[in-house]
């Protein structure tokens, strides 16, 4: 398929999935509309990279589903100076739209496969105000907070401390929180007068595994 036909398909789906269930950002509508999603994902499923469902990409992890991405998107509240850090770099795709509304984006994944790929996309896309690396994302990256907004797309059993301590001032953090079967996205912003909650719905994503996430083995989904 030519590339302005995935381009046709891409504003078919902000229009449908995104916007008709309620997200408003302009700029967040804007980058959904430029980023290629069908780069992301395997090429077997590029005719379905449009579609309003996750998508696997190896090693049992999932893209999540386009809503999701805007949803998380546009809780963060991105100003173009921000500086973002994403636990868990999965595809790239997220870190992808997150590059196209901050100044800086650091993304880790635990998979060393999935964070090479990811990286050869963004970079082939030309992306460079992003940088992959692989390691526990349960404990942030110090060397590079205060962070004005961190996004884990991975399903946690509590907050993980750390990420919350390496929030600059009024920095959001995004995070599902829940079971294994099931979260609520929830986004902890740090103020003046101490750590605020939001709920933001229900959602069902694969396992954070680390430190301050899950343990590694049992059984995935
Ligand atoms: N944001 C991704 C989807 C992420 S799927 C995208 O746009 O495609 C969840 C990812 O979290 C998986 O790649 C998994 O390897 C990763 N992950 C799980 N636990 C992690 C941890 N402690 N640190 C970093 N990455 C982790």
């Amino acid at each position: 398929m030519p590339e302005d036909e995935f381009a046709a398909i891409r504003q078919r789906m902000v229009d449908t999935q995104i916007e008709a269930r309620g997200i408003a950002d302009p700029r967040v509508l804007a980058a959904m509309r430029r980023v290629p999603r069908h780069r992301f994902v395997p090429q077997g499923l590029w005719d379905q990279a449009y579609n309003d469902y996750p998508l696997p990409i190896g090693e049992d992890q999932t893209i999540s589903q386009p809503y999701i991405v805007a949803l998380m998107t546009e809780a963060l509240e991105l100003k173009e100076s921000d500086r973002v850090l994403e636990i868990g770099t999965g595809s790239g795709y997220q870190a992808a739209v997150l590059a196209e509304l901050a100044a800086e984006v650091y993304s880790i994944d635990r998979l060393a496969s999935l964070a090479e790929q990811a990286q050869k996309v963004l970079g082939g896309l030309g992306y460079k105000n992003f940088q992959v690396r692989v390691g526990d994302g349960t404990l942030g990256w110090p060397e590079a907070c205060p962070f004005d907004a961190i996004l884990v797309t991975a399903g946690a059993p509590q907050v993980p401390r750390p990420l919350v301590d390496q929030l600059a001032l009024n920095g959001r953090l995004v995070i599902p929180v829940g079971d294994r079967f099931s979260q609520t996205l929830t986004r902890i912003r740090q103020t003046n007068e101490g750590v605020k909650y939001d709920y933001l719905g229900g959602c069902r994503f694969v396992r954070l595994i680390g430190a301050h996430g899950w343990k590694a083995g049992g059984v995935d989904f």
